[in-house]
């Protein structure tokens, strides 16, 4: 069930100097091949924790704006590993901001957490429900730990090369219908940001450099057979 490669991503991505949603950043210089070496053995050194904590928000399969443990769980690795936390951002409990560093360039992942309702799942690869109602069907106990296992090798190779630059993971809560980023947004959280990356769990590993810089919602009812 658990992929910790699937940081890999954000490794990926930041390697190849990609810039998703960038106002003031149109690319990043790429990474020299040992920063990419270094990060990558910062994530396999974490590879086992990294699954543990995806676990563990599987089984806690909060729905959006209620994901309290989720989120606090996350928040104490980070700030184990040396990032100052700020929690309850833009007057959301389970929003975070997680900060590494000084100076620019300013970088930021964003974290999900939350599960969807009426999936609940045990971690077999068949349909098989629990006898709670939330599960994560589209793999967010993955997306958060494994934007904060990338922030936190990241922060381990700005620490060791004594380069300047910030890091910074979002904890944002209710991606599934809650548009929790919007008031993020709306606190002024990303105007300093020249970067927020981003990614989701899917089928296969590659790069997508959209960029996304608002939010539609619809609700469409169905009726009948
Ligand atoms: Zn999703």
């Amino acid at each position: 069930m658990t992929n910790p490669r699937a940081v890999f991503l954000f490794v990926a991505i930041l390697a190849t100097g990609i810039c998703i949603g960038a106002s003031r950043v149109t690319a990043l210089p790429a990474l020299p091949q040992d920063a990419k070496e270094h990060v990558t053995r910062a994530l396999d050194s974490r590879a086992q924790r990294n699954a543990e904590i995806a676990h563990q928000i599987w089984e806690l399969a909060e729905v959006g704006y209620q994901e309290a443990k989720s989120s606090q769980l996350l928040q104490w690795e980070l700030e184990e590993s040396g990032f100052a936390v700020e929690s309850g951002v833009a007057d959301i409990p389970t929003a975070f901001v997680a900060t590494y560093g000084s100076g620019e360039p300013i970088l930021g992942i964003l974290a999900e957490f939350d599960a969807l309702p009426g999936l609940s799942q045990a971690a077999v690869p068949e349909r098989s429900p629990l006898a709670s109602d939330a599960g994560h069907a589209c793999g967010h106990h993955l997306f958060g730990t494994a934007s904060s296992a990338a922030a936190i090798a990241v922060k381990e190779w700005l620490a060791a090369t004594h380069t300047s630059g910030t890091i910074r993971v979002y904890g944002t809560p209710a991606e599934e219908g809650g548009a929790g980023k919007v008031y993020l947004a709306r606190a002024g959280l990303f105007d300093d940001v020249d970067v927020a990356l981003h990614w989701h769990p899917a089928d296969r590993n590659d790069a997508s450099p959209g960029n996304s810089l608002a939010n539609k919602s619809a609700k469409f009812r169905f009726h009948g057979q």
